[in-house]
């Protein structure tokens, strides 16, 4: 039996991946690794291991939504998990009543939620222990859309997310 490792996701398009990439080419050099510039994405509901039986069902569960923008205006330095990410100041209400409507429907097929609250971050770099003092983030405004399924292979050149639905 075959198993997916899958997400779900708020992906960019074009633009909004060069902006991010243009934004953390402004903090290099950073001390950890970068993720990968096609894996930048904000994680909406982690799922892990699924059953490729179940991919159709998750399917239905992605699609497009009302349009709302988040400003990813900061930079926070994660120290638990060490990852840099760029957050909100603001909160994201539409963005947390996707995560809330998705979990209901998740929690129905079996899957569950992570309780910690939901943050919208983008992970920049992994293994960061410390930054430069008065590194400076442009703010990126990333309009969603749409939820995605992804999932995340492992090939020789590393991890790499990739868009299902
Ligand atoms: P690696 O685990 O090899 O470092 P990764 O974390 O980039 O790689 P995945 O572990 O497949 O890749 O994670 C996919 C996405 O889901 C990432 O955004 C990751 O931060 C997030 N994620 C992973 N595990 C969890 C979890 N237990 N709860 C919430 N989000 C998670
Ligand atoms: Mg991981």
């Amino acid at each position: 039996m075959s198993e997916h490792r899958l997400f779900f996701a708020f992906w960019p398009d074009e633009a909004t991946r060069a902006a991010l990439e243009a934004a953390r080419a402004g903090l290099f050099p950073l001390s950890g690794r970068p993720v990968e510039p096609a894996n930048l994405h904000v994680t909406v509901a982690f799922l892990g291991g699924v059953e490729a039986s179940r991919l159709e069902r998750l399917a239905a569960l992605a699609g497009p939504v009302a349009p709302f923008t988040i400003a990813f205006d900061r930079l926070e330095l994660w120290r638990k998990p060490k990852v840099l990410t760029a957050t909100s100041s603001q909160p994201a209400p539409r963005a947390a009543a996707i995560v809330d409507g998705l979990w209901q429907r998740l929690d129905r097929l079996g899957f569950a939620r992570d309780p910690r609250p939901f943050v919208p971050h983008v992970t920049l770099a992994r293994d960061v222990r410390s930054v430069r003092p008065g590194l400076r983030w442009t703010t990126v405004a990333w309009t969603v859309d749409r939820v995605c399924l992804v999932e995340s292979t492992v090939a020789e050149a590393g991890v790499r997310y990739l868009p299902l639905a």
